[in-house]
This record gives structure tokens, C-alpha cells and sequence, in this order.
């Protein structure tokens, strides 16, 4: 199988993995950069998460439009990704979603933080972007390359930026670890929301975020998760029935 192939069969395993753990409803999509083009990058055309299917997997320009003229219609938001992918050579694969635990932290003054170790990954500071401070009363879609570049000045060097009243936007080096990221996501919303019900919380400190990220980013740890996510939500039957 070609670098070409595998990509796009990791990228639809992607697809149904964050589907099938609930980081995406019919809406959310994920990317990944082209393996030996750099300025490209392959995003599914607009299809429901859990129904993509390699043929529906679309090659895309720097500038978020595609490279070849197609009459598929497309995500609006795309330019989201192709922003991230120009403006940080270590990104690999971005996630765009609305996870329903993520987003009360979204518009509450009360910030994520990793609490778990497992959630270290996500970052020890999260920023908010606000489409709102930038470009006034929209409809908070990133459906214009300005949107999209200061949504990623936002997320400066970091992995992940929540985005108000709407969702979050993860990238990092691998598909593996965007999924990773994604996941972990949700679960230390959910813990942190459960741990502060329970009244105040001890966040992971700095040190401890930075050694656990360190050893949570092993391939050891990788091949591990992917492999079991990927199994649980049937990528791997679904690909190998297809022609
Ligand atoms: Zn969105």
C-alpha cells in the first residue's frame, strides 16, 4: 500500500473513531497533511463524520480550496485547517468539533485544565478564542481565511483552542495524537465538571503536565489506543469491505 493509500485509510478510521466515541455529532471534521506535500492536505468533502468513505476524501491547497475542481460540496469551515496547516510546519492532522462537554468551558470565565494524566496532552493552558473581538456580531461559522488565521494566532503553540459558543479546534503531530488529543479532550471536561461539583480542584501542575504529555506521547502508548478505538467503532471491517 502507498504513504498516499494509507493516509487515507488512517483518515477515515479517524473519521468513525471520533464519531463512535461522541467528540463529533453529524457536524465536526478532521484532517490530515499530505505526506510528501507539505502545502496539501486531505479533508473529507461534507459528509457525516461516521459515514466517510475513502472516495469521499477530497485533496486541498494551503489556501483551504481544493486541488482539483469538484462539484462535492464542501465543509465551510475548512479554512480552519488549511490555516493551521500554514502557519505550523509541526502539524500534522487538525480536529474541528462541538463536543457537548467542552463547550460550557467555551463561555464560562471558569477555564479547562488538565486534571487527569491522561489529559495532559491537551496543553496546561487553553485559550479562548472570541470571533466576536476580532470581527464583531457573526454567525461564529469560520467560513473565511481571516477568520480562520486569527483562530489559529490564538492557538499559538499550543494544541488545542476552545472557541466560543461553538466548539474547539485540536491539532498536533500525528492523526493518532489529534485523535488523542480530541478524546482526552472530553474526558477531562467531563472529570473536571464532575471534580467541581465536589467542590475545589487540584489541576495537574506545569511539571507534571509537561513529564506526563513526554511519556502519553510514546508510540508505545499510541499504537495501543489507535488500535483499540479503531476496532471498537469497526473502521478496520469497514474499510476491508469495501472493493
Ligand atoms: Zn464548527
Amino acid at each position: 500500500m502507498s504513504a498516499h493509500q494509507a493516509t487515507l485509510r488512517e483518515l477515515v478510521i479517524a473519521n468513525r473513531i471520533l464519531a463512535h466515541e461522541q467528540i463529533f455529532d453529524s457536524y465536526g471534521h478532521v484532517s490530515v497533511r499530505h505526506p510528501k506535500d507539505p502545502e496539501r492536505f486531505f479533508l473529507a468533502a461534507s459528509v457525516s463524520p461516521e459515514q466517510v468513505q475513502i472516495e469521499d476524501i477530497l485533496e486541498y491547497g494551503i489556501d483551504g480550496q481544493p486541488v482539483t475542481a469538484t462539484t462535492r460540496a464542501q465543509y465551510s469551515e475548512r479554512f480552519i485547517h488549511a490555516a493551521i496547516y500554514a502557519r505550523r510546519p509541526d502539524i500534522r492532522a487538525v480536529v474541528h468539533a462541538h463536543t457537548e462537554s467542552v463547550l460550557p468551558f467555551t463561555v464560562s470565565s471558569t477555564p479547562l485544565r488538565p486534571l487527569l494524566h491522561v489529559a495532559a496532552i491537551i496543553g496546561h493552558d487553553i485559550p479562548v478564542w472570541d470571533m466576536n473581538a476580532d470581527f464583531g456580531d457573526t454567525d461564529l461559522l469560520v467560513t473565511h481565511p481571516d477568520h480562520a488565521a486569527s483562530l489559529a494566532q490564538t492557538l499559538g503553540s499550543g494544541r488545542v483552542v476552545l472557541m466560543r459558543g461553538h466548539g474547539f479546534t485540536a491539532a498536533a503531530a500525528s492523526l493518532e495524537l489529534v485523535v488523542r488529543v480530541a478524546i482526552y479532550l472530553k474526558v477531562n471536561a467531563q472529570a473536571q465538571w464532575a471534580a467541581m461539583a465536589l467542590g475545589p480542584v487540584q489541576f495537574l501542575s506545569a511539571g507534571e503536565v509537561a513529564a506526563a504529555d513526554a511519556r502519553m506521547g510514546s508510540p508505545k502508548a499510541a499504537s495501543r489506543v489507535w488500535e483499540n478505538w479503531a476496532q471498537r467503532c469497526g473502521a478496520d471491517v469497514a474499510l476491508q469491505a469495501r472493493p
